[in-house]
């Protein structure tokens, strides 16, 4: 029997997200500073400015581009106050946003302009010539970059801001909106197998989400924790638009946004703004709890720390708890989901089931499935396959991966291996599908494979996921066969890793090195059989 939440349903209001999140002008905290620019405290928006922005920036899209439904608006760039009014301007306007990881080079970001049929991109200063060389390489014309962030870095551009886009006249939102099939959020992921696809976020999965996780948040203002949130980690992945964006408007709480993730930086504003509460990747946890940093600063502001995005190891939470008294609770979740499944709903149980990624989120149901997807008996692991109105109904133009990656009676299958104990907690144990995470950034196998492919030394690869303790994060290794007349040697690994890394973004960089091998192993229709690989050559690497 399939597993249901805990916690009673809620109910899910048919609506856009913007009318969600904006539309009632009757809210207490109308004129409270929301966001919050770490660097200037003068830069910032309340959820009436956020209201007046988005409507003028999407008259503009309307107006000016002929912006229509569906119409897809890209965003490359660090975190700033700004993405808020450029998320909701092009919700205003009936279009949906793609968000790009601003460590990706000009091709990757071709790739994704491409792929999600994007009709403009809002970029930062510092990301300008990447736009524009992505931009070149799709037919993307320049007069449709725009650019967003403080002003004064791009006043010397020949660029225009996004909030100078003219408006020709007022004009009223004209679409009718369909929660349940408009896009509102195109994010990318590999999902279990293959490259990067557009994941298609419904507006109807974006409130859903916003509605489950208003639980978890009730949870925690009792403990009085969210009060005061730092905002580090990529907007550009969903986890931290949800954290740091969207939900924002939702509970109320205030973001102090961080363009990037800087330790020390991080550090001083946590004590500078007495931040209670940070969301984080497993690599900070690591950080805490090991650099000398730390004691040069005063974080005991913070009340609690949520950790999800990748894998944590248990003793980086019991490090932090003895070293600061800081809580430390998991959310286990996917892109596909919006992006959480699970949460540690409550501080306390947290610290018993040290390990746990949560309970299941309301509104959702699971079951663990063996290889042949029948399902295990409770308590035995299993793959997680998932049901919920935060799951997304389908990949970007794709769908032969939306058919692969659901069954036939509508569960999406996750490729995450784990088990569920007898309180309903979930753990995360394993993963079957291809999909590498390095500190929370995404890496497809299928991607580094195509490419090393190139390399005229390289006859075979298959990329696997390595995990190195002491930097808490897996990393991508290559295990290679050589072509004729090229031996395995320390050389030619250093020659091939260079060679891969001058051509890829930060995240996919072959840290985990090279392992030259005789075969690759591969099914009878040609699938790298990844577990022989991980059974002959294990599943972690110490840092070199
Ligand atoms: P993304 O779509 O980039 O959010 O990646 C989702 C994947 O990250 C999941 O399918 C898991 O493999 C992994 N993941 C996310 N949260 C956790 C967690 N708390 N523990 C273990 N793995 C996680």
């Amino acid at each position: 029997m399939p597993s249901y939440s805990a916690i009673p349903d809620v109910h899910v209001d048919s609506v856009d997200l913007w009318t969600h999140l904006l539309g009632s002008e009757n809210t207490k905290d109308e004129n409270k500073h929301l966001f919050v620019d770490v660097d200037d405290e003068s830069r910032f928006l309340s959820r009436r400015t956020v209201r007046q922005k988005s409507k003028a920036f999407g008259n503009a899209l309307r107006t000016t581009w002929n912006w229509q439904k569906g119409d897809v608006l890209a965003i490359f760039g660090p975190n700033d106050i700004d993405w808020p009014t450029i998320l909701f301007g092009t919700l205003w306007a009936g279009g949906c946003l793609s968000p790009i990881s601003f460590t990706f080079t000009a091709q990757e970001l071709a790739f994704q302009l491409k792929n999600s049929s994007t009709k403009a991109i809002v970029t930062h200063p510092a990301g300008l010539k990447t736009a524009q060389e992505a931009a070149r390489l799709v037919g993307l014309p320049q007069s449709r970059i725009l650019l967003f962030g403080p002003k004064d870095l791009g006043s010397k551009l020949n660029c225009k801001y996004y909030s100078e886009l003219e408006s020709i006249g007022p004009v009223p939102r004209r679409y009718t909106f369909e929660p349940k099939k408009d896009t509102a959020l195109l994010v990318y992921s590999s999902g279990t197998t293959g490259l990067p696809k557009g994941v298609s976020l419904s507006h109807w999965n974006l409130v859903a989400q916003c509605i489950q996780l208003t639980l978890t948040e009730v949870e925690a203002a009792t403990a009085g924790y969210e009060t005061k949130l730092l905002a580090f980690l990529p907007f550009a992945h969903i986890y931290s638009i949800m954290e740091g964006v969207i939900r924002i408007l939702a509970t109320g709480t205030q973001v102090i946004v961080m363009p990037k993730f800087d330790f020390q930086r991080a550090l001083a504003a946590i004590q500078k703004f007495r931040i209670t509460y940070i969301y984080v990747a497993p690599p900070i946890l690591l950080a805490l709890a090991r650099s000398p940093l730390v004691d040069q600063y005063d974080i005991s502001s913070i009340g609690g720390i949520m950790s999800a995005a990748a894998p944590l190891a248990t003793q980086l939470i019991e490090d932090v708890y003895t070293k600061f008294k800081i809580p430390v609770k998991q959310a286990y979740g996917m892109s596909e989901a919006s992006p959480a499944v699970t949460h540690q709903m409550d501080w306390e149980k947290a610290m018993i089931y040290k390990g746990s990624v949560g309970t299941l989120l309301p509104n959702m149901s699971a079951k663990w499935v063996d290889l042949d997807g029948n399902e295990v008996a409770k308590g035995q692991e299993g793959e997680l396959w998932i049901k919920g109105p935060n799951v997304f109904a389908h990949y970007h133009e794709n769908p032969q991966a939306t058919e692969n990656s659901f069954s036939d009676d509508g569960w999406y299958k996750t490729g995450d291996v784990g088990y569920e104990d007898e309180h309903g907690n979930y753990y995360i144990t394993d993963r079957v599908k291809e999909l590498i995470k390095y500190k929370g950034y995404q890496v497809a196998p299928a991607e580094l494979e195509a490419m090393l492919l190139k390399n005229p030394k390289v006859k075979d690869v298959a990329v696997l996921g390595m995990y190195v303790e002491e930097m808490a994060s897996e990393v991508p290794r290559a295990f290679i066969v050589p072509t004729e007349g090229n031996k395995p040697s320390d050389q030619l690994a250093k020659e091939i890793v260079a060679w891969l890394d001058a051509q890829v973004s930060y995240p996919k960089k072959l840290r985990g090195g090279v392992q030259f091998v005789e075969e690759v192993p591969k099914s009878p229709t040609g699938k790298i059989l990844r577990r022989l690989l991980k059974d002959k050559y294990g599943t972690k690497i110490s840092a070199a």
